[in-house]
């Protein structure tokens, strides 16, 4: 069994480990983010099978899952797992494992690259750059229930993290914006919204803190989407890559550090 990650979307962002796994498994069992393109890599013989999870919902068929994951590996079958992303970040692809050790059935783990490092990427925005900030969280927007996770301290995250990304984060953009500002975040923070990443829908909003929720209403941002705050997001001036390939003119200094550097 492989337990695995198919990426945010573009079949060109698997693993050579990821396409080992689609091209010899008799069952892949994907997930609602996994690409189209993605699952069109699949060998001739293999099964698909949809896990039926939607996100949004709480999800009462993971133990389903796990239970007709374990079913296949005792009929003998080679099984390939595969979740959107990375199966280690906000994927469940712990208690799919846990259920496989309780079930004595051997597993590997393949990683995948997850839509916060590649949709960023995708839309020229880096998670880290060097006089910007030396450290970046990842936050799910959504706990079990639904609602924005309690276990969250947003005093500290506000603090302590110039750069945060947020998953799972549009329904309740409303809250965190909230909960940020309370904190001490800025309304004129820069903010981007990046929907269907690395995919041929991909779609970038730039925006602040202080209007995000209301121009990603007007923009009728569709999940899947990650947010992301912080002074990062003015980088894209330079690195938007795909919209330079598209004809846009980047700038070599989008934070303007030359001119600072000439007057300071
Ligand atoms: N394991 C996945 C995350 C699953 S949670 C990973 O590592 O990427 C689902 C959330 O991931 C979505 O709500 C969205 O916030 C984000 N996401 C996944 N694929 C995406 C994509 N192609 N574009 C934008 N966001 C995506």
């Amino acid at each position: 069994m492989w337990l695995a990650g198919a990426g945010p979307g573009d079949p060109g962002l698997l693993t050579l480990h990821a396409l080992h796994g689609l091209r010899h498994a008799d069952v892949v069992v994907y997930d609602a983010l996994v690409d189209p393109g993605v699952l069109a890599l699949a060998g001739s013989g293999a099964e698909l099978e949809y896990a039926g999870k939607r996100g949004g919902r709480p999800s009462p068929k993971q133990p389903n899952i796990s239970r007709r994951l374990v079913g296949y590996a005792r009929d003998g079958k080679r099984v390939l797992r595969l979740k959107g992303g990375d199966p280690f970040v906000f994927g469940r692809g712990g208690e799919e494992g846990l259920a496989l050790v309780e079930a004595g059935v051997p597993f590997r783990i393949i990683p995948g690259i997850s839509a916060g490092l590649g949709g960023l990427a995708y839309a020229g925005i880096p998670l880290t750059h060097r006089t910007v900030n030396s450290a970046v969280t990842f936050v799910t927007g959504h706990g079990t229930t639904g609602a924005v996770p309690d276990s969250i301290d947003w005093a500290a995250l506000s603090r302590g993290s110039p750069v945060i990304v947020f998953y799972m984060a549009l329904r309740r953009l409303d809250e965190i914006r909230a909960r940020l500002m309370d904190n001490g975040r800025l309304s004129d923070e820069p903010v981007a919204v990046v929907s269907a990443a690395t995919t041929g829908d991909q779609h970038v909003l730039e925006t602040t803190l202080g209007f995000c929720v209301e121009d990603v209403a007007a923009a009728e941002i569709v999940a899947p989407a990650l947010i992301v705050l912080g002074d990062v997001v003015r980088l894209r001036a330079g690195l938007d890559w795909m919209g330079a390939l598209a004809g846009r003119v980047l700038e070599a200094d989008p934070l303007g550090t030359r001119a600072d550097r000439r007057t300071g």
